[in-house]
């Protein structure tokens, strides 16, 4: 059995023992030393939080049974996308496969902010009061599977191999538990660590209330792609203690901690602010 079939037949046993390790983790670490308080009891915020997260592995396990790896499977038998059409070493397959797959959803995460529509499910990330690990897989079913839907296409036209789409799958995993802890590492390993991957503190700037630094560090595994495509912003002008975090119109406990609330919240109002083209722009009359 090679390493390919190997990792698709323990892949369940793979991302779970991931998902509850880094999990584990980054509790701990929020235990000990707490970069920042809550505003919201972590019983209530992680009582919700979680229960988003085992509705949507429901919903997704109901909606695609076979996920990722199974579409990467069929894109493999049937010969589809580009890398089943020319030959590639197997590896370099890997890690060009692993990276284009984080920089696509580095472009979907850009997409859902700049898009009303899609902003209206993107806000539910970012209404929560307070960033934590349980922030990092707190997101609105309908995101889900949209970002899986993205996620099929993607595997059908590049064709990766399937090693490739769960390194790329636990990786995302892991990445985001790690990058929304509440904790604080030393300012110079930040710095060095920053060029690598995401860090707690270069994401947090991503859930400030202030719409140009939400609009900023859009990565979640690595972090080149804000620096390559200016979208990167170093630090929050408030401080990351003091810094608000949330949607400044949502800061109501029952839309943005209780499950109910959060599952109602995109069918909910008009957008305001933060989507590309519902800013507040000052006036410029009088300047022309
Ligand atoms: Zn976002
Ligand atoms: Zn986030």
């Amino acid at each position: 059995m090679d390493i390919s079939q190997l990792v698709a037949k323990y892949e369940i046993v793979i991302r779970l023992g991931c998902f509850f390790g880094v999990f584990g983790l980054m509790a701990i670490w929020e235990w000990l030393a707490p970069k920042r308080q809550l505003s919201v009891s972590k019983t209530i915020r992680w009582a919700n939080n979680l229960g988003m997260v085992f509705l949507n592995s429901f919903i997704v396990r109901l909606v695609f049974p076979a996920a990722g790896v199974g579409m990467a499977v069929f894109a493999e038998v049937g010969g589809w996308g580009l890398l089943h059409h020319y030959e590639a070493p197997f590896w370099a397959a890997v890690v060009a496969s692993v990276v284009l797959l984080d920089f696509v959803i580095y472009l979907q995460h850009v997409m859902v902010h700049a898009i009303p529509v899609f902003w209206r499910l993107h806000q539910v990330h970012h209404a929560d009061l307070d960033f934590d690990v349980t922030t990092g897989a707190r997101f609105h079913p309908i995101e889900i599977i949209l970002s899986m839907l993205i996620k099929f296409t993607i595997i059908l036209l590049l064709g990766p191999p399937v090693l490739a789409v769960v390194i790329f799958e636990v990786l995302l995993n892991a990445t985001s538990m790690f990058n929304h802890g509440n904790v604080a590492l030393p300012i110079g390993l930040d710095r060095v660590l920053r060029w690598l991957v995401v860090t707690p503190d270069m994401h947090r700037v991503h859930h400030s209330v202030e719409d140009d630094e939400t609009n900023s560090n859009f990565g979640f595994s690595l972090p080149w792609w804000d620096r390559l495509l200016g979208t990167y912003r170093d630090q929050p002008r408030a401080g990351h203690e003091r810094m608000t975090i949330g949607i400044r119109t949502y800061r109501d406990k029952k839309w943005c901690s209780w499950l109910p609330g959060m599952l109602v919240m995109p069918f909910r109002g008009r957008v305001e602010d933060y989507a590309i083209n519902r800013r507040k722009w000052e006036s410029t009359d009088g300047l022309r």
